[in-house]
């Protein structure tokens, strides 16, 4: 095993009597490439499950006295996962000296069995904003608070610290224009039901998560993983819509997201075994690299979307086996960017906005996990962003600049995430693009961007958006049948990553008042301190 186990703290378990004992995962090694075959579990790593199983079918019985297994309290690994989040300025690992990607990773995929999901047909075809299918047609608008505004004075009454005293007003200002939150502290039980009351959400957004939840952990496969077709295995094909593309890092890690969104990991919450052992199929289908973790599974998408849930996974719960593959996936990412900044379907090659889009919040969540992410390539993300933005600086295209929605949705996101002020009057311009683009009625794609965007902005334009996507989601979603609680619309999107796709989306958009601590404000002034 390449973790050693953590030396025996009688303080740890004496915490871990007074509450509910966490569940012991010890997560596969990762395997060599030669060893692996295209979504074929090998014979080591089901050897591997099989003991691994047979350890969580002993837990709690003998968990003091498992050699391999860690046994260190939830709180207080929440506690050093928050310490990581809040100071993350300084690297935690050795420096990589970056290098050129090996010859072999810079071919072109050719696995005829991976249909790439082709955003650059439609997204490099000029788009008739106008035309676009954006209308929602609502229901009466129920009551919302305006809890914007209303957050905005109290912030000053309700943290009288002395820190917080000391802050001036132009420094409270200052600071709620810059991106320093975003974090993961939104999760818990008792912040996620204080964010839904005063963000925006309400109790039948809840109910629609849940659910969507629940039709995501009925679609997991007998071996922990998630596939796009999620016709087999208990679904026997009762639920219409399955996906075409052959991942199953990227589902499996699409699938565990919405879950980490809502505050479920492998130690924590009623979904224990199934986020636990999404990630044990995830670890255990890492590839080792010279060049890191290789979770691609034929295109980068996966690989940012893999990275995202173990650095997620790692944030919040400072599992120290979860670590390493962390950051073994983040150097991989590190190591398949483009030298211009971006990223495309396979390492090296010249970058594309949305694949781009899944690797730079990688990075992000990697930085929030205290994991170490060179700023050489944070950097030269800013590089890329800046070759494919429109001369006016609000717009985005594809692979070069352009004015397109669904780039500018990714693009404006990653900018805010990577520094720019609030106030910046490119942002202004975005967040005035976007609200009039939507929320559109197929493209959750376009809308899951769309709706972290216009969260983080706040104000009357997130309002009105926010009334009308919540809305929507709630009434389009599966009422009845095996489909109960998932989602499924009629897009470039919907069709390669169908029904397991869509309804992954829908669950993060719905959780965005809590999945990412607000990225800006008083929230966020709070969180640096
Ligand atoms: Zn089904």
């Amino acid at each position: 095993m390449p973790h050693n186990p953590p030396p025996h703290d009688s303080h740890d378990i004496c915490l871990h009597e007074l509450a509910e004992p966490p569940v012991q995962y010890v997560l596969a090694p990762p395997i060599a490439r030669q060893d692996i075959e295209p979504v074929v579990v090998s014979a080591e790593v089901q050897d591997e499950r099989t003991r691994w199983q047979r350890m969580l079918c002993r837990f709690g019985g003998d968990a003091a006295s498992g050699g391999i297994s860690l046994v260190v309290h939830t709180i207080a690994l929440i506690i050093l996962a928050l310490v990581a989040i809040v100071d993350d300025d300084g690297p935690r690992g050795p420096e990589i000296v970056l290098g050129p990607i090996r010859d072999t990773l810079e071919e072109e995929p050719n696995d005829s069995s991976i249909i790439l999901p082709d955003v650059s047909v439609a997204n490099d075809q000029p788009q008739v904003i106008e035309a676009l299918p954006t209308e929602v047609r609502l229901p009466d608008a129920p009551n919302i608070d305006s809890p914007f505004a209303a957050r905005t004075v109290a912030a000053v009454e309700v943290h009288p610290t002395d820190l917080f005293r000391e802050t001036s007003v132009n420094d409270l200002l200052e600071a709620t224009n810059t991106p320093i939150g975003g974090g993961f502290e939104g999760r818990t039980e008792e912040q996620r039901a204080r964010l839904v009351a005063a963000r925006g959400g309400n109790q039948a957004s809840e109910d629609a998560v849940e659910q969507g939840l629940a039709w995501l952990a009925e679609h997991q496969r007998q071996d922990g993983s998630w596939h796009l077709n999620h016709q087999e295995g208990r679904c026997n094909g009762r639920c219409p819509h399955p996906g075409t593309v052959g991942t199953s890092t990227g589902a499996t890690a699409l699938a565990l997201l919405p879950f980490l969104g809502a505050g479920y990991t492998h130690q924590q919450g009623k979904y224990k075994d199934v986020v636990g052992e999404g990630l044990y199929y995830l670890t255990g289908r890492m590839i080792e690299t010279p060049h890191g973790g290789d979770l691609q599974e034929g295109t980068m998408y996966s690989q940012g979307i893999a990275t995202i849930a173990l650095c997620e996974a790692y944030a919040m719960t400072g599992d120290e086996q979860l670590k390493s593959y962390a950051q073994k996936a983040v150097d991989f990412i590190v190591r398949a960017q483009h030298p211009r900044g971006g990223w495309r379907y396979v390492p090296g090659a010249p970058g594309d906005t949305t694949v781009t889009g899944w690797q730079v919040m990688a990075l992000k969540s990697a930085k929030m996990a205290g994991l170490f992410v060179p700023s050489h390539t944070t950097e030269l993300a800013k590089e890329y962003l800046d070759s494919v933005q429109d001369p006016g600086g609000v717009f985005y295209g594809y692979q070069r600049p352009g004015k397109e929605s669904g780039p500018t949705s990714v693009a404006t996101l990653l900018r805010m995430y990577l520094g720019w002020r609030r106030d910046d009057s490119r942002l202004v311009g975005g967040y005035a693009f976007l609200a009039n683009q939507g929320p559109s009625q197929t493209d959750m794609y376009f809308n899951y961007y769309a709706t972290q965007v216009l969260h983080h902005h706040g104000g009357s334009d997130w309002e009105r958006w926010n009334i009308r996507m919540r809305d929507f989601l709630i009434a389009r979603q599966a009422p009845s049948g095996h489909e109960k609680g998932s989602w499924y619309f009629v897009d470039r999107h919907g069709t390669a990553g169908g029904r397991l796709y869509t309804t992954a989306i829908c669950t993060m958009i719905l959780e965005v008042y809590y999945r990412h601590m607000p990225l800006y404000g008083e929230e966020a002034v709070e969180d640096a301190f």
